[in-house]
């Protein structure tokens, strides 16, 4: 199993539980979850797939200027101005992460607390007002043919898949 992973699973070193009813399904909205599984496979509202997937009308741009990518939320100047109400974890010290390993560990963080990414979405409004959709595509397939697709992708791990699945039912 663990031989399985992609490379973007790993990177977040998640614990990987299949037995339990996954908490982001019980904490996240649907659009919420939908940016958060989009975060963690890599496809969704980002430059390099809408360039890839041809999504000729998509917005590739933060409304900051920069490309959409992944990580980009913890990256964003716009979504920093809020720091000090973002989520944060333990009792330690309140520090700006600053290199772009310390930005990459915060939203790790995020990652494996679906909670602690929703009060982080509601404090800085990143998507609601920083990172707008625009004309973009829905970021996840909404219909069991892309479904099949994604099934074809190696990359993505089939725990999102059932998470799919809960959105589609
Ligand atoms: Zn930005």
């Amino acid at each position: 199993m663990e031989d399985k992973m992609s490379r973007r699973y790993k990177s977040w070193d998640l614990p990987y539980d299949t037995r339990h009813h996954p908490e982001e399904l019980e904490v996240l909205t649907r659009p919420q979850l939908q940016r958060f599984l989009a975060i963690r496979t890599g496809h969704g509202d980002f430059a390099w797939y809408h360039r890839r997937y041809k999504h000729d009308e998509a917005e590739l741009r933060c409304g900051c200027g920069r490309p959409k990518t992944p990580d980009h939320l913890v990256m964003c100047r716009q979504s920093r101005r809020s720091f000090g109400k973002w989520p944060w974890p333990g009792e330690g010290p309140r520090i700006r992460p600053q290199t772009r390993a310390e930005k990459k560990e915060y939203l790790r963080f995020l990652m494996g607390d679906p909670l602690a990414f929703k009060e982080f979405l509601e404090v800085t409004r990143f998507y609601a007002n920083i990172c707008p959709r625009g004309l973009a595509p829905l970021s996840l397939p909404v219909s069991p043919m892309c479904l099949s697709f994604l099934f074809s992708l190696s990359h993505v791990e089939w725990r999102d898949l059932v998470i799919y699945f809960h959105i589609l039912l």
